[in-house]
């Protein structure tokens, strides 16, 4: 993860800033989609796009070292350009689970942001183009990093949906699938990494499993402590009949064009 200083102004005037965007802008509409069945005319996703981002970079500000992982802001914005311009629908996260359990239809542009550890360049980056765009995105932090709490205070964002990357379960500790430590872990320990970065983020909507490790206890935990979607690095779109506990995710990356981009995210499935 880079280590980079806050190039945000301070805690104080953050909060300000995501209060003045609260009460300038209209509250993002939820639209209702009683989508009635005209032979597959009516425009419902068969599939569900949920893109898995993770850092951002300026020009003027290069990663170190440069991976598939670094995306380039003027990609990013140009991505978003493309989600406004084509009108795409955000469903919540109890709108995903429904989804996926066969309850509940999505428009057939529609798409979920994420985007994993929290890192520096996607703060400072990232969100001041999600709040340009007015596209909002989920931020999967590791919670027991010092560096936490600060972050949620100075990056609070009515674009930015903070959840759990889990408490302390983004480290190695097994010889299953990736090496993660939640294959070593029992349930009751795995609830309580949960419970504790619901403590910190005061929500427990979405998460992200630590390198997609997970397994038969970490979907138990899951249910017990009432997270909606939890989701994997498996990349491919989330289809109906897909286990909450284990949902995919679509790989974004640095090196994709914005043809490719368009792709990942254009409808499959009926469209009007
Ligand atoms: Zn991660």
């Amino acid at each position: 993860m880079e280590q980079r200083p806050h190039r945000r102004p301070t805690p104080c005037t953050a909060q300000s800033r995501a209060e003045q965007l609260r009460t300038a802008q209209p509250q993002v509409t939820r639209t209702v989609h009683v989508v009635e069945n005209f032979d597959n005319f009516a425009g419902n996703a068969e599939t569900l796009p949920v893109l898995m981002y993770h850092y951002v970079y300026t020009e003027d500000d290069p990663p170190v070292k440069n991976d598939a992982n670094y995306l380039l802001d003027t990609k990013l914005a140009a991505q978003l350009q493309y989600l406004v311009d084509n009108n795409y629908y955000y469903p919540s996260y109890a709108e995903v689970r429904a989804f996926a359990q066969g309850t509940h239809t999505l428009p057939a542009r529609s798409v979920v942001l994420t985007f994993d550890d929290g890192q520096m360049g996607f703060l400072n980056y990232g969100i001041p183009l999600l709040e340009q765009y007015e596209v909002p995105a989920t931020s999967f932090i590791i919670c027991s990093q010092d560096s936490t709490p600060e972050k949620l205070r100075d990056y609070a964002s009515p674009y930015v949906s903070f959840q759990s990357h889990s408490y302390n379960m983004h480290r190695d500790g097994s010889d299953v699938g990736r090496g993660g430590i939640i294959h070593a872990m029992t349930t009751e320990e795995i609830v309580d990494d949960l419970k504790q970065a619901q403590a910190i983020l005061g929500t427990t909507e979405a998460f992200a499993y630590p390198y997609g490790d997970n397994n038969e206890n970490a979907w138990a935990a899951m249910e017990e402590a009432g997270v909606l979607c939890a989701f994997t690095i498996e990349n491919r779109r989330v289809e109906v009949g897909d286990p909450v506990e284990a949902l995919p995710r679509v790989r974004i990356a640095g090196e994709y064009t914005q043809e490719g981009f368009e792709h990942l995210v254009e409808p499959n499935g009926s469209e009007q």
